[in-house]
């Protein structure tokens, strides 16, 4: 391939999903993805919410399972909200990366080279430089989805830490049709834990341990967190562990700029697609690829990728994190409360960041805002 348009530093969500994007577009703009992995593997399993009006995006079809109920179960009580319209959804990072990566290699414009990671950046005649362990490339253009900074991970916020098991049981246990977003009937031990549950059937579940907290654990604590909660849920002694999975993703108040130099833009975690405070990003990521190739084929000098969210809901979250930040032991309450008081559908869109005004209302409603704007005026100078 000649010298390329684009190089995208990253082939994980954001790189690959841009890749794919532009492998469809006409002509496809001269691209080359750099990863350093040199296998994918089922490392990560993404959950959101889609149907109705909320777009599922160019991966649809793909969902290992779609489920139309779920809960929380917070203070003694199992909330179980039901929609339908809407629905969660669990794709799992194997049919990712393999349907991306054959829409890539589909198409003449795009390659992914896999194995390098990307060692120095240098701007050279209008362009960049882009310096790997064993070679150099020149492009027009950069979109880095690489993870964020040591400085970004490191400033004060709450790190969400979690290692999930998908898992076999010899006889039903689950109920395969509602999935548990949180179940915080777990020790909180000062910081924020709960439990999530994918029951793909009756037999067999993803069950992920995760906190809220300054810093991770070693797996151990995880797995026996996930032992724990089996049996105490379920009276679950003994099961397969099929596959395991594990993140860290850091839940900071900083801000995050798209653009790093023109010419050279940032995409997914690193260009603050991460919500702050839930650690989702899967949909947001989607939005932000399509409208950046969207972009690059109108003005691929100019091309900026769109806002990850609109600034309302951006300050909204932080308020959320702000209060998280600063009461951990609110926390199930807090959750508690939306799923009380605020209709499915409308909860939904508001999780989904795609609400109406009068979904704002509501959960605004639900949260009490006199606290939460007092923890938030207390704690912004701290924090900003
Ligand atoms: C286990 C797990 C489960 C998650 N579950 C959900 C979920 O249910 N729902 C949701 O919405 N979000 C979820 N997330 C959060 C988020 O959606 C993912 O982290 C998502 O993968 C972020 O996409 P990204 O492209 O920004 O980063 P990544 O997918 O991590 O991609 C970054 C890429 O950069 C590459 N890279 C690293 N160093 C270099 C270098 N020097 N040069 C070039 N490339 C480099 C990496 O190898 C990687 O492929 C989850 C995250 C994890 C880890």
């Amino acid at each position: 391939m000649s010298r390329p348009e684009l190089i995208i530093l990253g082939g994980g969500c954001a790189g690959l999903s841009l890749g794919a994007a532009l492998a469809a577009s006409r002509p496809p703009l001269h691209t080359l993805i750099l990863e350093p992995r040199a296998d994918y593997t089922d490392d990560r399993t993404w959950g959101y919410w889609a149907g109705g009006e909320l777009a599922a995006g160019p991966f649809e079809g793909l969902e290992r399972r779609r489920w139309s109920a779920w809960e929380v179960r917070a203070e003694g009580e199992r909330l179980v909200h039901r929609s339908r319209r809407y629905s969660y959804r669990a794709l799992g990072g194997g049919d990712f990366y393999r349907t991306a990566r054959q829409r890539i290699r589909n198409a003449d414009g795009v390659r992914l080279k896999t194995g390098v990671s990307v060692q120095a950046i240098a701007p050279e005649n209008g362009g960049f430089s882009v310096r790997t362990e064993t070679t150099g490339h020149r492009c027009d253009l950069l979109a880095d989805t690489r993870p964020l900074s040591a400085a970004y991970r490191s400033a004060p916020g709450l790190v969400q830490h979690f290692l999930g098991q998908e898992i076999e049981t010899a006889g039903p246990v689950f109920d395969p049709d509602c999935v548990t977003l949180m179940d915080f009937e777990a020790p909180q031990a000062g910081a924020i834990h709960f439990l999530y549950l994918l029951p793909y059937s009756a037999r067999r579940a993803l069950v992920v341990d995760t906190w809220l907290s300054a810093a991770p654990f070693e797996p151990a604590h995880y797995r026996a967190g996930i032992s724990d909660y089996l049996a105490q849920r379920f009276g679950l002694r003994q099961h397969r562990v099929l596959r395991e999975e594990s993140g860290q993703i850091p839940m900071s108040l900083l801000r995050h700029r798209r653009r790093r130099a023109p010419g050279w833009v940032r995409l997914g975690g690193r260009g603050g697609a991460v919500k702050a405070s839930s650690g989702y990003a899967f949909q947001a990521i989607q939005r932000q690829v399509q409208g950046f190739a969207q972009a690059l084929a109108a003005d691929p000098q100019g091309a900026l990728p769109p806002p990850a969210r609109a600034g309302h809901l951006e300050w909204l979250d932080r308020i959320f994190l702000l209060r998280l930040l600063h009461e951990p032991a609110a926390a199930p309450g807090l959750f508690a409360r939306l799923f009380r008081r605020v209709e499915p559908d409308a909860l939904v869109r508001f999780l989904a960041e795609r609400p109406r005004p009068t979904d704002l209302l509501a959960v605004m409603g639900a949260l009490d805002a006199g606290p939460m704007l007092a923890t938030a005026i207390k704690g912004w100078r701290q924090w900003v």
